[in-house]
């Protein structure tokens, strides 16, 4: 299964490189708009498989943890969550005007792909999923309401936190009071891992 979703992703990826060399990148913004209605049945999708920062983030956080390099804490600005509102606007209006003066489509994806890889050596995947991505604010917003997500069921859950220390969103948090986990669908990129830890059968993908 894990090396099916990595096929899935790099196959997207190619498509989104495709679409850059024949000079039609901004059909993939068509693709992102179709995901947004993905994302109120099935969750943030897009993010998990056809996102081509996510699918470079993850071998760069497999990099950043084998050169053992420094990961630092957010920078207390960010933490409010406003800053993906204002690169989502920052975004829209920069291509806006691109297009207007100059008659360029500004390739934003790209450059955005080049800050996503930058935050992730810095401060871990998380950070730019949460705190930063403009696409990801969108996605959060439609995720939230997602009829099927991964999901914790049942009583048995034991607490042990290997859900936890391996969603690369920081979607999952376990209550130190029950020592249960659950799964925020707004952050969840639906990708699975925390089912495969799981020892005790707990995470499903059902309905909300
Ligand atoms: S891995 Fe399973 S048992 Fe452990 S905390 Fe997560 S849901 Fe609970
Ligand atoms: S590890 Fe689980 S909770 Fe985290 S993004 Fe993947 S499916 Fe969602």
């Amino acid at each position: 299964m894990k090396y099916n979703i990595t096929i899935v992703r790099w196959l997207f990826l190619a498509l989104f490189l495709f679409l850059i060399v024949s000079g039609k990148v901004v059909l993939w913004l068509g693709l992102f708009g179709a995901s947004l209605l993905v994302a109120l049945f099935f969750g943030r999708v897009y993010c998990g498989y056809a996102c081509p920062m996510n699918t470079l983030m993850i071998p760069a956080e497999g990099l950043s943890k084998k050169l053992n390099m420094e990961r630092k804490k957010a920078p207390q600005f960010l933490q409010s969550g406003k800053v993906a509102w204002v690169a989502l606007a920052a975004s829209i209006l920069a291509m806006l005007i691109f297009k207007k003066a100059w008659q360029i489509n500004l390739p934003i994806l790209p450059l955005w792909l080049v800050v996503s890889l930058f935050f992730t050596f810095q401060y871990g995947p998380a950070t730019f999923h949460n705190l930063i991505c403009p696409f990801g604010v969108l996605q959060r917003l439609f995720g939230k309401y997602a009829r099927f997500s991964h999901m914790v069921n049942g009583e048995d859950c034991s607490g042990c936190k290997r859900c936890e220390k391996i969603c690369p969103t920081e979607a999952i948090e376990v209550n130190e009071e029950n020592k249960k986990a659950s799964i925020d669908p707004a952050l969840c990129f639906q990708c699975g891992s925390c089912r495969q830890v799981c020892r005790e059968e707990m995470i499903s993908y059902s309905r909300t």
